[in-house]
């Protein structure tokens, strides 16, 4: 287990009996009182890892019913109640050589680093030569997940980050806070003429919006795979 930021834990499950998942694949946690009441939520698989482990990271929200358990309640050792890895859609295929264009709001990003971690871990793979980008919308530098990690890989000629700081922008950055908009999305993606395969996740609101931007611009729907977290959220 690691803190991940201020509100976010990663928590490092062992499942028995699993053998690997695809990256982007997500479990589902269920969380049952005494009195027999429970909550089941979905947590997108973070790692890229072979076997029978694998890592979430879990947003803490304030007024959540499973989340701050998640995040403050769970100690080494204990046993949870998952359902999983499911999800057969929002998956990177290793075997896919298209570029990829990834495109995350807060703590959307979890599934997307698993497909950036796939695509490094397989670099013999159709895919693990194909370009990945990442344009990340996170609130500030330190609500970032994985930032060293992501640094690390973007030092490779196959990885590129864009961070868009909503609320508030590193020290001495000559761009101020701001909201993802139309524009930026155009200039941070990669172009149509490249065919990208697009991966969107986060806060529903978030993800429907970047996903008409890029219809808009011309990108084919059908290369737009969406996963929505769900919440009001706010728009990017
Ligand atoms: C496929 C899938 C994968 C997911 N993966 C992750 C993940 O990797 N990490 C992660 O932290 N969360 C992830 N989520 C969101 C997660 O399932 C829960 O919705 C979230 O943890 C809130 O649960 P809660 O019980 O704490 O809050 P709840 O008690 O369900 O909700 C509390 C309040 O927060 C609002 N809310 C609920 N969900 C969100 C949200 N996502 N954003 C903003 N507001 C919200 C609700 O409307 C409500 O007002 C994923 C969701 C889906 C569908």
């Amino acid at each position: 287990m690691s803190q991940e930021t201020r509100t976010a834990r990663t928590l490092r499950l062992r499942l028995p009996g699993l053998t690997g998942h695809r990256a982007g694949q997500h479990v589902d946690v269920r969380l049952s009182a005494p009195d027999g009441y429970t909550a089941v939520r979905s947590y997108s698989v973070a790692s890229a890892l072979p076997g029978d482990e694998l890592e979430l990271t879990v947003e803490e929200l304030d007024d959540g019913e499973v989340s701050p358990y998640l995040v403050h309640g769970v100690s080494v050792g204990d046993q949870l109640e998952v359902r999983g890895p499911v999800g057969g859609w929002f998956v990177w295929d290793p075997a896919d050589p298209s570029p990829v264009q990834l495109i995350a709001g807060g703590s959307g990003v979890v599934p997307l680093m698993a497909m950036i971690r796939a695509h490094a871990a397989d670099p013999a793979s159709p895919g693990g030569t194909a370009e990945f980008r990442l344009l990340y919308s996170v609130r500030s530098p330190e609500a970032a997940y994985y930032g060293a990690e992501l640094d690390e890989l973007a030092k490779s000629a196959l990885l590129s980050v864009t961070y868009v700081y909503t609320r508030e922008a590193p020290a001495g950055s000559p761009v101020p806070p701001r909201r993802l908009d139309a524009r930026a999305l155009s200039i941070a993606v990669l172009p149509v003429s490249a065919n990208p395969a697009f991966y969107i996740c986060g806060a529903t609101a978030f993800v429907e919006t970047v996903a008409d931007w890029l219809v808009q611009a011309g990108y084919p729907a059908d290369r737009i795979k969406t996963e929505r977290y769900g919440g009001m959220g706010s728009t990017p």
